[in-house]
C-alpha cells in the first residue's frame, strides 16, 4: 500500500467510463459560461463536483437570482459538469454513524463523536431538505436502510456501538435511532434469502440486520441542478478546463491559476478536488490518496416484490468488506433498478490495485463478475428465492468507476491551507461525501467570511480541519494507519 501511495496523482483522465447518472449527460454538462476564462476572479473554486458547488451555492446564497453578486467567482472542471465521484457514486445518503462511533469516540473522545455522527445525520436531511425546497429532480428519496450482517464480529460490534450511541445521545434522538432485526425478519421484512451462499469457498452465515434513517439520491442530478441554482446567481464555469498549476504571484498574496485556456489571477483558490488534490498542490500527494470504487446498475429480477422498488436501501456487511445497495424508487428512470457498488476487497490481493490509481477509464472484470453475482447471492434464487429469473434483456444495465480520495485517519481536510494565504480547501471524503460534503462546504464558507468562530465550533469536528500535522501523515499499510513525514515541498511555485 505504501508504494501504491506513492503513485503520481494525475489530472483527472480523459474518457471516463460513463456512469448510470451521466447518461445521458445533463444540459450543462459542457457548460463555458463565458466564451474563454475571465483572465481576473475574486475566487476560483477548482472542482464541480457536490463539494464545489455547495460552496460557490453558500457564496451567492444571498445573491437574487439574475443578479450578479459583488464577487466574480470562477469555477474550473478538467472534465464535464460533476464528472468526478459526485456524477458517479452509489447514490447513497446513508451515514452508518454507528460503525465508525467507538473508533472516533476512542480517538477523538466522545463529545468528538456525538459531533462527528451528528454532522452525518444533519448533513443527509440538509441535502434531502434542499432538493425538496428548490424542487431539484433527482429522485429525492428519504427513506430507511437496513446494513444486513454475515460476520459475528461485526454483529457483535454493532450491538456494542448502537448502545454506546443510545447512552451517548439523548433519548428519543434519531441520530442514534437503530432497531436490530432477527435472520428470520432480515428474510420475511427485507427480502433477503437466509443463505447467502459462499464466497471463496466460505459460506456467508447471516447474523441479522440493523436499521435506521438514511435514503438514496441522484447525487449527479442533485448537483447539476445546485450548479444551475449558482449559474443563475453570477456562477462562471468553465468545464473541460483544468487546473494544471497554481502559482504564488511576487505580493506572496494573490494567485494565478494555470489552465490551457489561459491564467486566472485570484485573490483567493479554493480545492474542491477530492482525490485529484494532489496532482495540482503536491503536499498532498501520500496525505490523500485516490482509490477507484466500481458501481453497477442491475435490473432487477421478476419476483422481486413491487418490482424491486423496495422501501429500504441497503448494505451488506462481511468479515473484510461490504457492498451497499439501493433500488431505484418508484417514478424515477428505470424505477426498480438495483445499484449495487463494492466488491473491492474481492478483486485480486484485496482490491490493492485500486489504491492509488485515478484511472476510472475502465472497470475491474474481478470486481464486475462478484457484483453480478452478488445480487442474486443476497436476494436468493430457486424456488425459495426472491430473485426469479433474470430481465429479458440482461440482469447488468451499467457499469462504472469513480475515484475517492483517502486520508490516513479516514477524515476529509477542510479549512485554510496552513502557511499559505488565501488558499483553502475542502477534500478527500473517502466513500462518504454524499454524508459530509454538504456540512463541510458549509463550514469552509463559514471560515473564509470569518465566521470560524464558537457557534462553528460547536457543530464542525475539529479533526476535519486540515493543518501541518495531518498533512504530513502518509499511508502505511491499507487505511487508518499512516507515518509522518517531513514537510512537503510548497504548494504552488511563484509567479511573475
Ligand atoms: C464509485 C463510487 C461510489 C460512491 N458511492 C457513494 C455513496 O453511495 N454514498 C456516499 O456518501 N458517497 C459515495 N461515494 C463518495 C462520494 O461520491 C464522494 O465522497 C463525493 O462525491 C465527493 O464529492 P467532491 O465534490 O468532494 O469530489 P468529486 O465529485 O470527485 O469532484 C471533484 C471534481 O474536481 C475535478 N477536478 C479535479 N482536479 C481538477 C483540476 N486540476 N482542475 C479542474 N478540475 C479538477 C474533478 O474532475 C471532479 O469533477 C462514492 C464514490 C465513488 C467513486
Amino acid at each position: 500500500m505504501d508504494e501504491r501511495a506513492k503513485i503520481r496523482v494525475t489530472l483527472p483522465r480523459e474518457n471516463p467510463t460513463s456512469s448510470y447518472w451521466q447518461d445521458p449527460p445533463d444540459d450543462i454538462a459542457d457548460e463555458r459560461t463565458t466564451k474563454d476564462p475571465p483572465n481576473k476572479a475574486d475566487i476560483v473554486i477548482i472542482g464541480s463536483g457536490i463539494t464545489g458547488a455547495a460552496i460557490a451555492w453558500n457564496l451567492l446564497k444571498d445573491v437574487n437570482p439574475g443578479e450578479k453578486g459583488s464577487r466574480n467567482i470562477v469555477m474550473l472542471e478538467a472534465r464535464q459538469a460533476c464528472s468526478g465521484a459526485t456524477g458517479r457514486n452509489g447514490g447513497h445518503t446513508k451515514a452508518a454513524s454507528y460503525r465508525s462511533f467507538l473508533e472516533h469516540a476512542s480517538l477523538l473522545g466522545t463529545p468528538a463523536a456525538v459531533q462527528i455522527a451528528r454532522l452525518e445525520y444533519n448533513n443527509i436531511q440538509a441535502v434531502h431538505a434542499f432538493a425538496k425546497e428548490h424542487d431539484i429532480p433527482c429522485d429525492s428519496n428519504p427513506c430507511h436502510t437496513i446494513d444486513i450482517i454475515y460476520d459475528q464480529a461485526q454483529w457483535a460490534a454493532a450491538h456494542e456501538a448502537v448502545a454506546a450511541m443510545k447512552a451517548a445521545f439523548p433519548e428519543g434522538d434519531p441520530v442514534a435511532e437503530y432497531t436490530f432485526h432477527s435472520p428470520a425478519e432480515v428474510q420475511s421484512k427485507f427480502h433477503c434469502a437466509l443463505d447467502a451462499g459462499t464466497v471463496a469457498g466460505e459460506q456467508q452465515t447471516l447474523y441479522g440486520g440493523v436499521s435506521y434513517p438514511a435514503g438514496s439520491i441522484s447525487s449527479y442530478a442533485f448537483t447539476t441542478g445546485l450548479l444551475k441554482l449558482c449559474l443563475s446567481r453570477g456562477l462562471n464555469l468553465q468545464t473541460n478546463t483544468p487546473a494544471t498549476s497554481l502559482m504564488k504571484n511576487r505580493d506572496e498574496r494573490t494567485w494565478t491559476v494555470q489552465t490551457p485556456r489561459g491564467n486566472i489571477w485570484t485573490k483567493d483558490i479554493i480545492l474542491a478536488t477530492n482525490g485529484y488534490t494532489a496532482a495540482i498542490a503536491p503536499t498532498f500527494q501520500g496525505a490523500i490518496v485516490p482509490l477507484r470504487g466500481q458501481v453497477t446498475a442491475q435490473r432487477p429480477g421478476s419476483k422481486l416484490p413491487e418490482k424491486g422498488c423496495l422501501p429500504t436501501t441497503y448494505s451488506f456487511i462481511y468479515d473484510k468488506g461490504y457492498e451497499y445497495m439501493i433500488p431505484r424508487p418508484k417514478g424515477s428512470r428505470n424505477e426498480g433498478d438495483l445499484v449495487i457498488g463494492g466488491g473491492l476487497v474481492r478483486a485480486k490481493e484485496e482490491g490493492l490495485e485500486e489504491y492509488g490509481t485515478t484511472d476510472d477509464t475502465t472497470v475491474n472484470q474481478d470486481i464486475s463478475d462478484y457484483l453480478k453475482d452478488s445480487l442474486t447471492r443476497y436476494l436468493g434464487v430457486g424456488e425459495k428465492g426472491n430473485w426469479g429469473e433474470d430481465h429479458p434483456d440482461g440482469r447488468v444495465r451499467k457499469e462504472w468507476t469513480g475515484i475517492m480520495g483517502y486520508t490516513p485517519d479516514g477524515f476529509p481536510m477542510v479549512g485554510p491551507v496552513p502557511g499559505e494565504t488565501g488558499f483553502w480547501m475542502s477534500c478527500s471524503f473517502q466513500g462518504h461525501g454524499m454524508v459530509l460534503c454538504w456540512m463541510c462546504a458549509k463550514a469552509l464558507v463559514e471560515m473564509m467570511e470569518g465566521r470560524d468562530n464558537e457557534e462553528l465550533k460547536g457543530w464542525f469536528p475539529e479533526a476535519f480541519r486540515v493543518g501541518f500535522e495531518r498533512m504530513r501523515k502518509r499511508f502505511q499499510g491499507r487505511l487508518h494507519t499512516s507515518v509522518a513525514v517531513p514537510p512537503g515541498p510548497p504548494v504552488g511555485g511563484e509567479s511573475g
